[in-house]
């Protein structure tokens, strides 16, 4: 019974792994998979060592801000550089595929109908 408890104990500590590293803009599932493997332990002071992938330097004043940021919230410079890149395009519409195919459509539908919402709203 007791060993039961161990294996579900680690699980959940891999799964928190895990959630850590997607806070930080990791992909979960690898972290998750690594600290299964290794050890939940390994994991989460692997995961405390990784850079915060949502965060950036302003280029101006070198603080650390949102990744998506338009304006800097501390020296109120704007940043011009779109930060629109091919992963948030695709995740936006692999997001919006999904809700068209919820309302009946076939997926080759719902993808066309997806990149042209994309690419008029954005
Ligand atoms: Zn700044």
């Amino acid at each position: 019974m007791s060993s039961i408890i161990g294996v579900i104990l680690w699980i959940i500590l891999c799964a928190l792994t895990a959630t850590l590293a997607e806070r930080k803009g990791h992909k979960g599932i690898g972290y998750f998979l690594l600290a299964l493997f290794l050890s939940p332990l390994i994991g989460l002071i692997i995961v405390a060592c990784i850079s915060n992938k949502t965060q950036k330097l302003c280029p101006y004043c070198k603080n650390a801000i949102d990744i998506h940021a338009t304006v800097c919230g501390f020296c109120g410079k704007e940043l011009t550089k779109k930060n629109s890149t091919n992963a948030e395009k695709e995740k936006w519409i692999s997001e919006r595929i999904v809700e068209l195919i919820s309302t009946g459509k076939t997926a080759t539908d719902a993808k066309i109908q997806a990149e042209a919402e994309y690419s008029v709203e954005k």
